[in-house]
């Protein structure tokens, strides 16, 4: 595979709710998701902020575009409500931003796609442009 020069492209994540009646499940999805920088306990507080908000978490980070979709069309993790995921640029926060229709993805200052300027697949260290 060739390597990526692109400059600074978009990469995505997957926000869901957590379900106000699993909130330890949905902890301990965070809290693998975040292992190296949340405790468990870290996790429990900021689902229990999410759940009395109203307000979708990002459940995976680090992904291309349309990984990003295929995981927000699937069941969400544990943890979390169904039919609630939402496809974001990592940068971005459904809550606040833009979205844009067409790329059904959530993106703070324009749409990465609509750009060219992103990645297509894959998560964490492989990422691939198509
Ligand atoms: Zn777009």
């Amino acid at each position: 595979m060739e390597p990526m020069f692109l400059d600074d492209p978009a990469l995505f994540s997957v926000w869901a709710t957590p379900d106000p009646n699993s909130k330890l499940a949905a902890a301990k999805h965070l809290a693998e998701l975040y292992k190296n920088y949340l405790s468990l306990a870290q996790c429990y507080q900021e689902v229990s902020k999410a759940v009395k908000l109203d307000r979708r978490m990002q459940v995976f980070c680090t992904l291309g575009w349309k990984t990003a979709l295929e995981l927000a069309s699937a069941a969400p993790p544990s943890g979390f409500l169904a039919g609630t995921s939402v496809v974001a640029e990592e940068t971005g926060d459904p809550h606040i931003n833009s979205f844009c229709s067409k790329h059904q993805s959530y993106f703070w200052r324009s749409c990465g796609v609509c750009d060219e300027n992103y990645i297509s697949y894959g998560s964490g260290d492989l990422l691939f442009r198509e």
